[in-house]
């Protein structure tokens, strides 16, 4: 595809740094994946369940997928910054399979880098593998935002097991994972509150089951699981008898990672989509002009550009960050409010200056406007990314 805009762009000085790893990333894609999307379905819906673990293996084979995890695990020990770099460019391809290349919801949990010996063993590294995949359940019908306000629980045992009773909703990847990383409220013998607590088990586990299937306006799946007294080892609790209660605090950092993930896929679905709108504005003719020359028009995509470089700075500055060791939930809070507005305003724009062209089913922007919709609400909403932020300038 030919590029309108100037690859020096403000956001480029810092990129460099990882160019060539996102270049050869952009040349799987384009070689490998782009062929086998052709054969989807024109609605853009969700790929089939065995379609995206090829994608997934393949990726995982080439050294992309959970590419940040050190070898030891079998991944390629890439710097945070080069994966964020990563994700911009699957959104940035246009590709409906590219993500799926990509570690997401469905792929290793930083949860379970704090796992047990064996657990990483029997979880991890089969995730970073590609050949596995699992899903979190932490919403529940009355806990979105107010993650950790539980009413699931897990009910410990004499024998120190534990039995958890409870449901949780908007699970992704639910149907098709192999294991499920639950996070319940410990509760001791004797009542005691021990705190939110993630453990990890098998899909197959007895009286553990799938309620309601929900379908989202691009085609995902999500699920409600239903826990019936469901009975789990002691081993079962993710890090061991020093994970109890600890769900809270090791999902604060591991969260502001995956919101820097998908800050970097909505800049390059944002990026995508302004190409695509200045391509036509150059070709398109109305009253014996391009579009392009109307100043309605450029305003849509200037404003666009102005908003996607500053994304873009935010978010890859954020990633060199974490690379230099400071993680603030702030700062990721900053990148995914902006970058994920950003690219809902940016699509929105892109299809207006398409009229309806853009608004026919099977065109990319028909499909980017529905699919980019999520990205406000996944992993925490933007009012929650403005609580945070709140919350570090002192205020509430
Ligand atoms: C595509 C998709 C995939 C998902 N995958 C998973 C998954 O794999 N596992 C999982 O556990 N969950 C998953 N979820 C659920 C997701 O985490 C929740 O939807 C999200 O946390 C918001 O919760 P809620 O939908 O209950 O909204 P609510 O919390 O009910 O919020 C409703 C509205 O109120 C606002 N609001 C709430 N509290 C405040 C506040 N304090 N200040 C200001 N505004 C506030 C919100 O921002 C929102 O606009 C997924 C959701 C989607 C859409």
């Amino acid at each position: 595809m030919s590029r309108p805009m100037s690859t020096t762009t403000l956001s480029s000085v810092l990129e460099t740094e990882h160019r060539d790893l996102a270049e050869a990333f952009t040349a799987f894609v384009r070689r490998e994946l782009v062929p086998l999307a052709a054969e989807l379905p024109e609605d853009g819906g969700l790929p089939p369940a065995e379609l995206r673990a090829y994608v997934r293996r393949r990726s995982a084979k080439l050294g992309f997928y959970a590419g940040d995890h050190p070898e030891e695990l079998g991944g390629s020990g890439m710097p945070f910054s080069a994966v964020v770099m990563l994700h911009h460019a699957a959104g940035r391809s246009g590709c409906p399979l590219a993500p799926y290349a990509l570690a997401g919801s469905d792929g290793p949990s930083p949860l379970l880098r704090r796992g047990t010996e064996q657990q990483i063993e029997r979880y991890l590294k089969p995730l970073v593998r590609g050949e596995a995949t699992r899903c979190l359940a932490l919403t529940e019908p009355n806990a979105g935002s107010d993650a950790f306000h539980l009413t699931t629980t897990a009910r410990q045992d004499a024998d120190g097991g534990w039995v958890l009773s409870g449901r949780k909703t908007f699970v992704s990847n639910a149907g098709h994972a192999d294991f499920v990383i639950v996070v319940a409220r410990a509760v001791d013998g004797d009542g005691k509150d021990l705190g939110p607590t993630a453990f990890v088990t098998g899909m197959d586990t007895a009286r553990l089951r799938i309620g309601q299937r929900y379908e989202g306006m691009s085609g995902e799946e999500l699920y409600e699981l239903v826990l019936d007294e469901v009975r789990l080892p002691a081993d079962a609790v993710v890090g061991g008898a020093a994970g109890v209660g600890a769900a809270l605090g090791n999902g604060i950092d591991s969260l502001s990672r995956g919101r820097l993930v998908v800050a970097a896929m909505c800049n390059g679905i944002a990026e995508h989509a302004l190409e695509l709108g200045i391509a036509y504005a150059r070709e398109r003719k109305a009253f014996g002009e391009r579009i392009g020359a109307y100043q309605h028009v450029q305003e849509h995509l200037v404003s666009s550009r102005a908003e996607v470089e500053a994304a873009k700075l935010l978010t890859l500055a954020c990633a060199r960050l974490v690379d230099d060791g400071v993680e603030t939930p702030e700062n990721a809070a900053l990148a995914k409010l902006t970058s994920s507005e950003t690219a809902v305003r940016v699509v929105d724009r892109a299809l207006q200056v398409h009229g309806a062209t853009g608004w026919v089913r099977g065109h990319p922007l028909e499909f980017l406007y529905r699919y980019v919709r999520m990205m406000t609400i996944i992993e925490g909403t933007s009012e929650i990314q403005k609580v945070i932020v709140a919350r570090a300038m002192g205020l509430g």
